[in-house]
């Protein structure tokens, strides 16, 4: 969706000095490789995770960097086991 909304918002973005990013981690650097003017992060990443409803976000993954969601049923065993 980047592309396009950069597009839709070209002559904007065009005038502007630095962009403000309200996304997480990911979004921040994709668009700092696609604009040419300084990103600014308007929020902090905490974790991976699920909407359940307006707001409301589940933890599903903290990138442990060992996930064994194959062994475990599809179960997070750092987020969803006890
Ligand atoms: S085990 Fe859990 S925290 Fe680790 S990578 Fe897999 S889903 Fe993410």
């Amino acid at each position: 969706m980047s592309h396009e909304a950069l597009a839709e918002h070209e002559r904007e973005i065009g005038q502007a000095q630095a962009a403000l990013i309200m996304t997480c981690a990911f979004g921040v650097q994709t668009l700092g490789r696609q604009l040419q003017i300084p990103v600014i992060p308007a929020l902090d990443t905490l974790f991976i995770g699920k909407e359940r409803g307006v707001g409301l976000f589940d933890e599903i993954c903290t990138q442990c960097g060992d996930c064994i969601l194959g062994e475990t049923g599809g179960l997070c065993p750092v987020n969803q086991l006890p």
